[in-house]
């Protein structure tokens, strides 16, 4: 505290990312980043962009990133709206289409970020409660709200909701804004994007952050009507005009050319995720089903906190919210088969010292 601060600054609850530890290097399985690098070619429009048109402001417009990714999603670029990182676009995002006094719908167990822009926007929330199971539950999203946001699949349990889900909440808010914010959407689950057309309170939410490996450069784009494009333009140019530098442009651009490495590192991905899968469940694991680059798991004997602090102890780093209802879970992030491979050995060396 500062008497510096304005009250704002005062009253926020900043999130917390995960760690970044520097001590030693651990086997990282806690921030949900690509094992694999990014495109070769990526890198390679990233060096081609480092030259002396670094002295001139990037395009405010970003369109040739927003034709690129319209053409990618068959939109137009008037559909898109890019930024730096999804997470600044989503904080545009409360700005533009929520209002104090009419609460924003999100579930109990989600993405921590959403209370704390909610927070810094003065927006009031509610907190739908997962099921039992941690499935959303389609039918709670229908009480009196000023705007809905959830992930798919959802986050931290990985768990995915169906199209038909989405689509009747989109129906029964037609007045609100709903956010679908697909940060893992490319690890097996089907975009909402398509309904973009239908529905013009739909915001598709995704980020090259995780599928396409580039959480370094910052780049997250948004898809929807016209008008909520517009929306968020109006506010982006409220803060900052250049939002993308010319590096994150160009590297953006070339990932969506790279198709074919796209869908090679991403089935890696989601082989791994099987296999971990069952050799988790084989040493007596709890997995939540999930269709993203992390599993949400529990064991009936070892506690969570006593599993994530041994991990870190053996230089594998997990993620371990400290909350009501997960915190016996941990998250993992699917890292490559030898990451994995590491993560296994080290579970099961805690778990047979557990038994002795
Ligand atoms: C990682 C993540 C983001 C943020 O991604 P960036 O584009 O790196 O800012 C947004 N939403 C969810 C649910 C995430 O897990």
């Amino acid at each position: 505290m500062s008497k510096y601060w304005s009250k704002l600054t005062q009253s926020l609850e900043p999130y917390i990312p995960g760690e970044q530890p520097k001590d030693k290097t651990y086997i990282k399985l806690n921030t949900n980043e690509n094992p694999y690098p990014p495109s070769p070619k990526v890198l390679e429009a990233i060096k081609q962009a480092a030259n002396e048109q670094l002295r001139l402001y990037p395009s405010p417009t970003c369109d040739d990133l927003r034709e690129c990714i319209a053409q990618y999603h068959g939109l137009t670029k008037e559909q898109i709206f890019v930024g730096n990182g999804s997470d600044e676009l989503l904080a545009l995002a409360f700005w533009a289409f929520f209002d104090p006094g009419r609460p924003v719908l999100f579930p109990d167990i989600t993405y921590s970020f959403y209370p704390v822009y909610a927070n810094l926007c003065h927006i009031d929330y509610k907190l739908v409660p997962l099921a039992e199971d941690f499935s959303i539950p389609i039918d709670h999203f229908s009480c009196e709200n000023g705007g809905i946001i959830f992930p798919n699949p959802n986050a931290p349990t990985g768990k995915y909701i169906e199209i038909a889900g989405i689509e009747s909440i989109l129906q029964k808010n037609a007045e609100q804004v709903v956010i679908v914010d697909e940060a893992y959407i490319d690890f097996g689950g089907e975009s909402a994007v398509q309904m973009v057309h239908r529905y013009p309170n739909l915001l598709v939410v995704q980020t090259l952050s995780k599928s396409r490996s580039l959480a370094g450069l910052r780049v997250g784009f948004a898809m929807g009507n016209q008008n909520l494009i517009e929306g968020l333009d109006r506010v982006k140019n409220s803060i900052n005009s250049y939002t993308l530098d010319r590096i994150a442009l160009a590297g953006a651009v070339e990932a969506f050319k790279d198709e074919e490495y796209f869908r090679d590192t991403t089935l890696k991905v989601i082989n791994t995720r099987k296999e971990t899968v069952n050799s988790l469940e084989k040493i007596g694991f709890t997995v939540i089903p999930s269709q993203a680059n992390f599993i949400f798991v529990s064991h009936p004997f070892v506690s969570a906190v006593d599993l994530y602090q041994q991990l870190k102890g053996k230089g594998v780093l997990v993620r371990y919210f400290n909350k009501p209802r997960i915190d016996n879970f941990l998250r993992v992030s699917i890292g490559s088969d030898s990451d994995m491979q590491c993560f296994l050995e080290a579970l099961t060396e805690i778990i047979y010292k557990w038994k002795v």
